[in-house]
């Protein structure tokens, strides 16, 4: 279960909206239960339910579990796309280990807003799930270009379909590169053009076959745990 307070051994935290109802009544969880807490900075802790009523609940934690640990996964750029879409990537995604989700804004892009409040429950609710002790990074949407000039220079995979481009799985050794992925209606050639003359991009391919966007994020996403990751 995610909190935001700190955790540290005896000292009592109370439990965010919802999560006493949840606890309560999809969990069966009593007073004095045992839970697991996590806040992505303290490591995972065992805690006791100490108090649970209606939707209030009390956790003091006892003994930490496991060290913390940040995913190794990549930097996702990923064009916004419509909202169930883009609620879906962010929920694969963090399965499969990304660090940080940062929505851009294309020209082909949809117009839908980015609501990273909502990104980062899910984001949140996927860490949980499978157990993953950091919640990545839900970044504010900025337009592409402006993510170019802002780039640090590490290395940028950019998924690009009919393109003459190095399947992903085959890009030469190195450290992780970042992905930027396309929304729906594909990038524009000017777009493509202006990624393309950056040294630290590489043109990357994802098979024959034209994917859809979100079906590209976490195709990528596969490909680089299964070459890099850990
Ligand atoms: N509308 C575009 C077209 O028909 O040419 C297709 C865009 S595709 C649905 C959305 C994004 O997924 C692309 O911008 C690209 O980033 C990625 N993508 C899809 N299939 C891919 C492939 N086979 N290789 C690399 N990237 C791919």
């Amino acid at each position: 279960l995610y909190t935001e307070h700190d955790l540290a051994e005896g000292e009592a935290i109370s439990a965010a909206p919802g999560q006493g109802r949840y606890l309560g009544s999809v969990m069966r969880k009593k007073e004095g239960d045992e839970i697991l807490l996590f806040n992505g900075r303290d490591g995972e802790w065992k805690a006791r339910v100490t108090a649970i009523r209606k939707d209030d609940a009390t956790f003091t934690p006892e003994e930490r579990r496991r060290a913390q640990t940040i995913a190794s996964g990549p930097v996702l750029l990923v064009a916004a796309l419509k909202r169930e879409a883009m609620e879906w990537v962010v929920e694969k995604v963090t399965e499969l280990g990304v660090r940080a989700i940062h929505p851009v804004l294309t020209t082909r892009a949809v117009p839908d807003r980015v609501n990273r409040a909502r990104l980062f429950l899910i984001a949140r609710e996927a860490a949980e799930q499978c157990e993953r002790l950091d919640v990545p990074e839900i970044a504010e949407a900025v337009p592409l270009y402006n993510a170019l000039g802002a780039w640090d220079g590490s290395p940028l995979a950019v998924a690009a379909e009919r393109r003459r481009a190095v399947p992903l799985a085959q890009l030469p050794p190195g450290p992780m590169p970042a992905l930027l992925i396309g929304p729906e209606g594909g990038f524009t050639g000017p777009e493509l053009d202006a990624l393309a003359r950056h040294p630290f991009v590489a043109m990357v391919s994802l098979g024959p076959r034209i994917l859809r966007a979100e079906t590209a994020a976490v195709s990528a996403l596969a490909v680089l745990q299964a070459t890099r990751g850990d």
